[in-house]
């Protein structure tokens, strides 16, 4: 009896525990929720303001979407610290990136990655 009454109060404390939890994982997954929300916000602020940038160099510049995709390619090999050897074409669109990138920096294909390459 003694033990009986004493298994089921370790039931309902672990009942109010789980209960807990579940309450902080809502409140985590909301307050993830809410950062994730202000992060696309920000993403398509970036998103617009660039290519305003973009149209505007294009029309009163000249420059052309190949000029553009150069300086992205110098500016992604020169970011992961690789050398022009360790590029490799996107199975997708045919751009060149990095060879350390997992996904095309154009398209968002995904690259495959060599077996010996951490
Ligand atoms: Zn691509």
């Amino acid at each position: 009896m003694f033990y009986s009454s004493l298994s089921g109060m370790g039931l309902a404390s672990t009942k109010a525990q789980n209960a807990l939890d579940v309450d902080e994982a809502r409140a985590t997954a909301e307050e993830t929720k809410s950062e994730a929300d202000v992060l696309k916000h920000d993403v398509d602020r970036l998103m617009m303001i660039t290519e305003a940038l973009w149209a505007f160099l294009k029309k009163e510049h000249g420059y052309s979407d190949d000029d553009l995709a150069k300086a992205i390619g110098a500016i992604d090999l020169r970011h992961s610290g690789a050398d022009k050897d360790a590029q490799e074409k996107c199975p997708n669109c045919g751009r060149l990136i990095s060879a350390h990138r997992h996904l095309c920096l154009y398209c968002g294909h995904p690259v495959p990655q060599s077996l010996f390459e951490p």
